[in-house]
């Protein structure tokens, strides 16, 4: 199937399937112990993560379907499927990293990944240097001989900032840092791998299940080697995907680049509208010739900046927190990529122990609102985001 366009593949999925089967869907297989007759046999089947099944915490049928689909997506050697998108990034952060390492991330990071690299800093001894992720010359400011990892995002929550993934693995050429991408905003729309990134991340929560219905993530890699360290550290820590789980993103996967390109097409829609409005000081969205990155955007994200989008209320936190609440289409969670819209409030929810000065030092304002864009029509979305937008002014 690889010869195919993405939308092609993605209802074909690799379907592991009993010997001289071949069904159309990729079947769960909700079992746990596969058995051998000869002792060797089982042995050989701990030897990496494409050997034969045997205890489904190291692999199992339905997740490695899963897996299969989505290396062929990223154009990877291989993947690992896992029970979260921050399991993924714990395998692959712990499974590569050392007491004395050095990491460069950007500062502009998902709250859950800041988190874990603040904690590898202060407990496991891994020493972090954040930065901006908008100039390559930042990364050859913070190398150091112990650098082993830079890691990035695609685009960046909620300011849809965008990072120049050719330039930014350009300037680790040479080395041996591994460039570690979060695509989770930008799935079918950016491929990492392509620009010489060697991991990417993602939350499968989102986009790839799409139906709210499943926890989920996937690492991808581009080197067989690389994937066989984070799948050995995995079976150590227990991420494992659930088969079922894989079962939902499979059949999520198969609708993705239809939700991703609707999703887009809506989304700057209504980022085009929501910039006209007078209740709007700034709009947020890549594909907007005004955006920061706008010109990085075009190169990197061509076929669309996905269904994200932020803005910035002029009324400050409390119309923030009064439009979060008063939509009614639209409903307020903290989550993305989901088929129906949603709303986010940072400055009262997730920011909200944050002041003005350090929610603006996160690129956040006290009036920023995060909209994922869903599957609505964007006329009954506008709608919606207008009524809304008077009773927040
Ligand atoms: C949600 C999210 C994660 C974490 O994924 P979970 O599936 O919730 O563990 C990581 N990165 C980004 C960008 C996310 O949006």
């Amino acid at each position: 199937m690889t010869g195919h366009h993405p939308q092609t593949r993605a209802v074909h999925p690799p379907v592991i399937a009993p010997d001289g089967s071949r069904p159309l869907t990729v079947p769960i297989y909700q079992g746990h112990l596969f058995t051998f007759d000869a002792a060797d046999d089982l042995a050989a089947a701990f030897a990496g993560p494409d050997q034969a099944f045997f205890y489904a915490r190291m692999g199992n049928p339905t997740v490695r379907s899963l897996e299969r689909a989505v290396t062929e997506m990223e154009g990877g050697a291989g993947a690992l499927a896992t029970a979260s998108g921050m399991g993924a990034i714990n395998a692959v952060l712990m499974g590569l990293l050392r007491s004395g390492d050095h990491v460069i991330a950007q500062t502009a990071l998902y709250g859950g990944t800041y988190a874990l690299l603040q904690n590898l800093a202060e407990r496991w001894g891994v020493e972090v240097t954040f930065v901006p992720g908008d100039d390559p010359a930042e990364v050859h400011g913070a190398l150091r001989p112990t650098t082993r990892l830079l890691y990035l995002e695609t685009i960046a929550n909620p300011t849809t900032h965008v990072t120049d993934l050719p330039a930014f693995t350009a300037a680790v050429r040479g080395t041996d840092v591994l460039t570690v991408v979060d695509n989770t905003f930008a799935p079918l729309l950016c491929k990492p791998l392509d620009h010489g990134v060697d991991v990417v991340v993602h939350s499968a929560t989102k986009y790839f299940s799409g139906h709210g219905d499943i926890i989920g993530g996937v690492a991808v890699f581009a080197d067989p080697s690389v994937h066989h360290r984070v799948w050995k550290h995995a079976l150590e820590l227990g991420p494992t995907a659930d088969a079922f789980a894989a079962w939902l993103t499979v059949r999520g996967l198969a609708t993705m680049p239809m939700r991703v390109a609707r999703q887009s097409e809506s989304a700057l829609d209504l980022a085009r509208r929501l910039a006209a409005h007078p209740s709007v000081a700034r709009v947020h969205y890549p594909d907007l010739p005004d955006h920061p990155q706008h010109e990085v955007a075009r190169r990197l994200l061509p076929d669309g900046a996905g269904g994200v989008l932020a803005f910035e209320l002029a009324g400050g936190r409390e119309a923030g927190r009064v439009f979060s609440e008063t939509v009614e289409l639209i409903s307020l969670g903290p989550s993305l990529g989901n088929v129906a819209s949603l709303v986010m409030h940072p400055a009262s929810t997730s920011h909200r122990q944050m002041d003005a000065a350090t929610l603006a030092a996160a690129g956040i304002g006290e009036g920023t609102v995060r909209l994922s864009v869903g599957l609505e029509h964007p006329d009954d979305l506008w709608a919606d985001i207008e009524q809304a937008l008077r009773k927040a002014t």
